[in-house]
């Protein structure tokens, strides 16, 4: 009789629950438009200051440089889907993950990047990261850095909680109330914007007071941050994808972005 492997069962599980148990994100991620402005608007230093102190975030930092030594140093290249997907099984390996990379389209399977789940001491000895591959290699690199994020970060928490972290390409205001989550998204704004690439972009000195604010981006700013996305990680807005996809894509730029001018306004990383 054909085994099963437990964690791709449990895998398969978790994306069938995943679509029925968040029907209100999938609302808005079929009308992404209006949480489009929102972020756009909201202030990312209140938030960041409200959710992570300068201390965690320096852990949050600290942690990630000794799996990954140029963090916020070097640029990363864009990479193929395979080699992307060699790196991300080594790394996993080396750090006692299970790592399941697969494309899941599914009904609106698309609106799903990815999860984490926490090692459960009954079910799983090791923690498991899902990425949906079937996004362009540039939003599926990104998914990878927030779910191992999770993994990097889960004992500066101290979360007992056993459930699974959903990460939606339309729930990015949510990651803004949730330290968890705003600790692995700090992760892939350091990885996509380097310092020395966050300052040249954000460095708009006459914005700063003595309590840094990050509204909206300037006109500038947005110009430049677009063409790092178009160049870096080949996410090209004129692109003949579904005008939905391209605007939840657009929400997560967004959000990086801000999450990366914020970090360097409010904790000069
Ligand atoms: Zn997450």
């Amino acid at each position: 009789m054909k085994t099963v492997n437990p964690v791709s069962k449990l895998v398969k599980d978790i994306l069938a629950a995943a679509i029925s148990e968040n029907r209100d994100i999938l609302t808005s991620w079929k009308t992404p438009a209006e949480d489009l402005d929102r972020l756009a608007r909201r202030d990312y230093a209140r938030c960041l200051r409200r959710q992570l102190s300068y201390g965690v975030v320096t852990q949050v930092v600290n942690n990630a440089t000794r799996v990954w030594p140029s963090l916020n140093q070097a640029q990363l290249n864009p990479i193929t889907q395979r080699r992307f997907e060699r790196t991300a099984r080594r790394i996993t390996t080396d750090l006692k993950v299970h790592f399941q990379a697969s494309p899941y389209i599914g009904p609106e399977g698309m609106a799903l990047r990815g999860f984490y789940v926490q090692k459960q001491r009954r079910l799983l000895q090791r923690p498991i990261i899902y990425v949906n591959t079937a996004h362009q290699p540039g939003a599926v690199s990104s998914t990878f850095c927030h779910e191992l994020g999770h993994h990097l970060t889960s004992r500066l928490f101290n979360s007992h909680d056993e459930g699974v972290h959903f990460f939606f390409d339309a729930d990015y205001a949510a990651h803004l109330e949730d330290p968890i989550e705003l600790a692995a998204d700090v992760l892939v704004s350091l990885a996509g914007y380097p310092a020395a690439v966050a300052r040249r972009i954000f460095a708009e000195p006459w914005n700063w007071g003595l309590i840094a604010r990050t509204g909206r981006l300037s006109d500038a700013a947005f110009t430049s941050v677009r063409s790092h996305a178009e160049t870096r990680f080949g996410i090209d807005f004129s692109s003949q994808w579904p005008a939905e996809q391209r605007l939840n894509y657009l929400a997560g730029m967004i959000h990086y972005a801000k999450l990366r001018w914020a970090l360097l306004a409010e904790y000069d990383l």
